[in-house]
């Protein structure tokens, strides 16, 4: 199995409502990486 293959697949691209930042997590719950807000939304 192609390890890299699979951690690109697991992540998903989310938005931040707060501030526009984009950005790639596998986390269920995601946080902003820019403003640190929960308020994002997946893309
Ligand atoms: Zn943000």
């Amino acid at each position: 199995m192609d390890v890299e293959m699979a951690d690109r697949v697991k992540g998903k691209n989310y938005r931040c409502n707060d501030c526009g930042e984009r950005f790639t997590s596998v986390s269920k719950r995601p946080i902003c990486p820019s403003c640190q807000s929960e308020n994002v939304s997946e893309e």
